[in-house]
């Protein structure tokens, strides 16, 4: 069952982030078992958390009543996930080089999106849901050229882009080719800033990757303009990250969650034993930062809430 890490408390580099630290709980580790965990996602009816362990090639879940258990196998090496607005899951999978739909209970899978302009993609990572129901989402190369996270295989595209997918009109565009591995992906409160973070950095080449977040103005609610560096993170890469009401950025890295104002200013860490791949808020209330981390799921209950 879930017990404290003892793992200091959140360090704060910052004033802004003192509110947020104020009445924090010790960070708990829920459960451990997986290879590599990542794309976390909340179910609010069940209060549940669902993730990837991709070299397993698996999704588990985990409850406060029911513990851990595998929620589905054989997924095709799904990596992130987010609600739609109708309450199905979507999912990015490595494996299928595509987008796909799920019921929460895993059944109805069905393909949503899986080529550009005849060409499949390459490895859906990271997707998240606009308030219009359009569905965003990147495609780096590491199902291509990670053996144990797909199948493989070469680039169709030729390059490494970022989706926006109307599901109204079946059109799919890129909007940007700044990052060179974009990543993970998130809209600011009011969603006139995307982020999207360059893990270019990651499979030891810190010499000539990118380890950073860009953020862009999102134009007439489907453009991108104004790419620039928002910050840089280190130790490790910005792999998954959300966004609070306060427009604070929570993102994975290799010794914890570091969190940015959106001003680019760091405003401290909160310490995590394993390198962190994602984190999702959850919780009835949306204060519970939930992590997951190498082998473990862990979570940490924050004064503030996600969007
Ligand atoms: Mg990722």
């Amino acid at each position: 069952m879930a017990h404290s890490v003892d793992t200091g408390a959140i360090e704060i580099a910052d004033e802004r982030l003192r509110p947020v630290a104020a009445g924090a709980t010790p960070l708990e580790r829920l459960c451990t078992g997986a290879r590599w965990s990542e794309g976390p996602v909340w179910l609010s009816e069940d209060d549940s958390v669902l993730w990837s362990d991709i070299p397993n090639d698996r999704m588990l879940r985990w409850s406060e009543r029911d513990g851990m258990s595998v929620w589905r196998d054989r997924v095709e090496f799904t990596n992130g996930h987010t609600r739609d607005r109708d309450g199905s899951l979507l999912h990015c999978s490595h494996g299928l080089r595509a987008v796909y739909r799920t019921q929460p209970d895993g059944s109805g899978q069905r393909i949503v999106v899986d080529r550009w302009q005849g060409k499949r993609f390459n490895a859906p990572n990271d997707i998240v849901v606009k308030s219009d129901g359009t569905i965003w989402f990147t495609d780096p190369p590491y199902g291509l050229i990670i053996p144990e996270e797909g199948h493989g295989g070469e680039s169709e595209i030729g390059d490494c882009l970022v989706f926006r997918f109307d599901p109204h009109t079946g059109s799919i565009d890129p909007v940007t080719d700044l990052p060179i591995e974009p990543n993970g992906l998130a809209f600011s409160p009011d969603e006139s800033i995307l982020y999207v973070s360059d893990t270019s950095a990651a499979l030891g080449r810190e010499a000539t990757g990118n380890h950073c977040i860009f953020a862009f103005d999102v134009k007439d609610g489907r453009t991108l303009a104004n790419g620039r560096k928002f910050a840089d993170v280190s130790p490790g890469v910005p792999d998954g990250f959300r966004v609070d009401t306060r427009g604070f950025v929570y993102t994975s890295a290799q010794d914890g969650v570091h969190i940015f104002h959106p001003d680019g200013t760091r405003l401290g860490r909160i310490p995590v034993p394993e390198k962190v791949g994602n984190v999702t808020f959850g919780g009835a209330g949306g204060d519970v930062l939930y992590i997951t981390a190498s082998t473990s799921l862990y979570r940490i209950r924050l004064a503030t809430r996600g969007v």
